[in-house]
């Protein structure tokens, strides 16, 4: 599933927008490159992220699901190296996007169990699972 797209028009784009995604936009994107979903979460008072889908939200976060090498989903990150949406000339989409991509300057790096701290807690809330307290936990049994 995912989000309705319109045509991007001249100047829509950034900069660094990925030349193999396709030249569109989310209907929900707003002028200013907002999140019309999550603008409403916000002004009616109900969270950042309550309305959006959860792809949406927990991006570049995914959730692999369960299969014949994988006996439970797993929570991660993807890179250029294993993007599952790869294949023969489509280098991918989570680790193309803005957000997704690797960071290339070292000195301002940051783990990304910070930066997506609050994803994070929303996704162990939901889930029943401390997941960032296990991310941050000194060692794993
Ligand atoms: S975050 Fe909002 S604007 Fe972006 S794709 Fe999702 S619904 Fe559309």
């Amino acid at each position: 599933m995912k989000t309705a797209t319109r045509e991007a028009e001249e100047g829509e784009l950034a900069e660094d927008y990925p030349a193999h995604f396709p030249k569109t936009r989310c209907v929900f994107l707003d002028r200013q490159g907002r999140c019309g979903i999550q603008r409403l979460s916000m002004e009616q008072g109900r969270g950042d992220w309550f309305d959006k889908p959860l792809t949406c939200w927990i991006h570049p976060i995914v959730i692999l699901p369960v299969n014949r090498e994988r006996l439970r989903p797993l929570v991660t990150l993807v890179s250029p190296e294993n993007d599952p949406q790869k294949k023969e000339g489509y280098p991918g989409f989570a680790s193309c996007t803005h957000c997704g991509r690797p960071d290339q300057d070292g000195k301002k790096a940051r783990q990304a169990r910070e930066v997506l701290a609050a994803e994070l807690e929303m996704m162990g809330k939901i889930s029943g699972r401390d997941i960032l307290g296990e991310l941050n936990a000194e060692e794993l049994d």
